[in-house]
């Protein structure tokens, strides 16, 4: 396989153990839900979705931080239970192939493209969207809700 140009960048370890440990302490925004569908709960530390019965904690997460036009904070997942961060970082998450929207940001953190994963692989999307030399970072997202899924970084 050759080798990519980018790093795909799960949530950070130490925001997803804080979460957990909000959700313990009974934080009201970070709240225990268990997954009831195979492909309704993706966990954003493991990028995997969580199989049915397995307990995840909902809380929102600031993917853009305040103090932009476009900082955002959204709900996302992380298993309830400790599990291992996403490390084939040059590899596009197989289980997000599809039902992703890939959004390309600038230094300034400004939204400057988008677009949905369908007819064409999330590999393609990628390579035009860092041929532009404005792109800085990548961000998928859930294409019907618009979740913040993960990061994609210049390699
Ligand atoms: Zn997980």
């Amino acid at each position: 396989m050759k080798a990519s140009n980018y790093r795909v960048v799960p949530l950070n370890s130490e925001v997803a153990a804080a979460a957990r440990r909000a959700a313990e302490a009974g934080a009201p925004d970070h709240v225990y839900v268990t997954a009831d569908s195979p492909t309704g709960y993706p966990c954003r530390h493991c990028l995997h979705w969580a199989q049915p019965g397995e307990q995840l904690v909902l809380f929102p997460f600031a993917s853009i931080a305040p103090g932009r036009p476009y900082s955002e904070t959204g709900p996302i997942f992380v298993h309830a239970q400790p599990c291992p961060v996403y490390e084939a970082n040059g590899q596009y998450p197989p289980a997000f192939r599809e039902g992703r929207v890939i959004r390309a940001y600038n230094a300034q953190q400004d939204m400057i493209d988008a677009e949905v994963v369908g007819d064409r692989d999330p590999e393609t999307i990628i390579e035009k969207l860092l041929a532009n030399p404005e792109t800085k970072f990548l961000q998928a997202r859930s294409a019907d809700r618009g979740c913040y899924t993960f990061a994609i970084e210049r390699a």
